[in-house]
């Protein structure tokens, strides 16, 4: 059978389709047959440099900041509208590319609609205040202003969804942008800018750069032009990236990786508990920042509980991504791959015994892809590299607890703090653990929930700032104060007034 010719992207600067400066691509990969699909400009500094310059010159001259905040309100709805009909379109691109299931994908696409509504709705309710000033014959208000070229870095497991939460609220605020998908996941995003175009936003307003971190990431975050950078990602790269943007005094907003523990206490319903265990690592193949990758069982429930969690995983099924009946996909990168069965060893070497799996996996359903089979450790202690080190993979740790004390006291000692599952019945107990746990979100009797309404962030090391929800507009906007004085006559220019 004849291989189909790579498929070959062009970056987007200014509205227009371009290559590359250097003229030279890269492969992207389809993780499920392990082989290239696609071919991606390889930027670096100068592409950097052109699309900064084109977002700086789309911030302060032509259409852009000429045009009011309803006007930009009803553009993001008009995007929101197009991702609605063209979800499933973007659904298929994002499995090709990351291997993620159809089924979560095609809910995901069209349910990212959401941000662009919502954000286009807040759009023209962005509201100063008149100050009731303790100086006389003086009128003071204040002005929310869009900060300028915003930096967008993007990782890979769910590149449109973890773009909406950043490029919604900035457009709004009517900032431009810049942004630099992952170099394993660049072509949905260059899909979407198809429908940037059809939205109608003036050229510049939104440029995308591929290519890699080093090449092109790292010229685009130190661009002297650029106001601010959000960031997903690794917390290693997030502190680079902290650190270069300190040089520049600029803004941050950074949403880095987890290592969240999934609570159940004995009075859960263990049913439930399990799928909800199951949901926080299993699904999206553990490749999520909020994976619940420590199960903490109380003791007098461990064994029952572990056998009816084993039992349900053993059911999960593998293959291609594609099919709705699929469970478990591949793993999105040949690097990612390697990673995971990396830690599979670490985990063995310090003691740890695989329930389940602890292997890659090669049944005929998973063909040439990069699979592994879903894992479940027992014998591990939370000082383990296991259970403190972010895998990102579908691999899950179990420590038993003995109290609510406990659990809190294993549950916080890690240097993240994105997310935890609590699993009880006893209300006074959820509210404990609610208040007790260092998490940026806290679900209980309930996993893996995320809404363009709700803030979501990071404690510690998992992050700074929060997405989705009214707040975070602010993020991407300036407070200017703003004074006029009625005097008729200057005071005593000597004296602060
Ligand atoms: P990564 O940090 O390796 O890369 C993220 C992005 O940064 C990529 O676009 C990459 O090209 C770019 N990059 C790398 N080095 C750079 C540099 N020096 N300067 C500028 N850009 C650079 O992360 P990844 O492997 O793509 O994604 C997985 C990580 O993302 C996990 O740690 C996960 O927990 C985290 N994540 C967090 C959230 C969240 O909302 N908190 C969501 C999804 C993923």
């Amino acid at each position: 059978m004849d291989t189909p010719p790579l498929t070959k992207y062009q970056m987007v600067i200014n509205g227009q389709p371009v290559d590359s400066a250097s003229g030279q691509h890269f492969e992207s990969d389809n993780p499920f047959l392990g082989k290239p699909w696609a071919l991606i400009p390889r930027g670096n500094a100068e592409d950097a440099n052109r699309a900064v310059e084109a977002a700086h010159k789309a911030f302060t001259a032509g259409e852009w900041p000429k045009m009011n905040a309803s006007k930009r309100g009803a553009l993001l709805r008009k995007l929101g509208d197009l991702i609605t009909d063209k979800s499933e379109f973007l659904a298929e691109i994002e499995v090709r590319d990351n291997g993620k299931l159809y089924a979560e994908m095609s809910a995901q696409t069209a349910y990212m609609a959401q941000w662009y509504y919502y954000f286009g709705g807040l759009a023209d309710k962005i509201e100063g205040a008149v100050i009731p000033i303790d100086k006389p014959d003086t009128f003071n208000f204040t002005r929310h202003e869009p900060l300028g070229v915003i930096a967008m870095i993007i990782p890979w497991n769910s590149p449109l969804l973890l773009l909406a939460w950043k490029l919604a609220p900035a457009l709004a605020a009517g900032n431009t942008v810049v942004i630099k998908p992952s170099e394993f996941t660049s072509a949905s995003t260059l899909e979407f800018m198809k429908l940037i175009e059809a939205a109608g936003f003036p050229p510049g307003v939104v440029n995308v750069i591929t290519g890699y971190g080093a090449e092109a990431g790292t010229p685009l975050v130190e661009h002297p032009r650029v106001a601010k950078v959000a960031f997903t990602g690794s917390d290693t790269t997030g502190q680079k990236i902290y650190e270069s943007a300190a040089r520049g005094l600029k803004r941050v907003s950074m949403e880095l990786g987890g290592k969240s523990p999934n609570i159940v206490f004995d009075d859960a319903h263990l049913d439930n508990a399990v799928k909800g265990v199951i949901s926080g690592i299993f699904a999206a193949t553990g490749q999520t920042c909020i994976a619940g990758s420590r199960l903490l069982v109380q003791q007098s429930i461990h064994d029952q509980f572990v056998d009816k969690l084993v039992a349900f995983a053993k059911t999960a099924k593998m293959g291609d991504p594609m099919n709705m009946d699929t469970q478990v996909g591949p793993v999105t990168n040949k690097p990612q791959f390697e990673k995971i069965l990396r830690y599979l060893d670490i985990a063995k070497n310090e003691g740890a015994k695989a329930l389940l799996g602890g292997t890659k996996a090669t049944r005929p359903e998973c063909g040439s892809g990069w699979f592994v089979e879903p894992t479940i450790f027992g014998g591990v202690s939370n000082n383990m590299r296991i259970a403190q080190e972010e895998v990102f993979g579908p691999v899950l740790s179990i420590i038993p607890f003995k109290d609510e004390d406990e659990a809190i006291a294993i549950g916080n000692d890690v240097v993240f703090g994105l997310a935890a599952g609590v699993w009880t019945q006893n209300m006074r107990r959820a509210f404990l653990m609610s208040e007790k746990l260092q998490a940026g979100t806290v679900w209980i009797n309930t996993y893996r929930a995320v809404s363009y309404m709700s803030p979501f962030g990071g404690y510690k090391r998992s992050g700074l700032g929060r997405e989705s929800g009214q707040e975070m507009i602010y993020e991407y906007l300036q407070t200017k104060s703003v004074w006029i004085s009625t005097a008729t006559e200057v005071p005593n220019p000597f004296i602060l007034r």
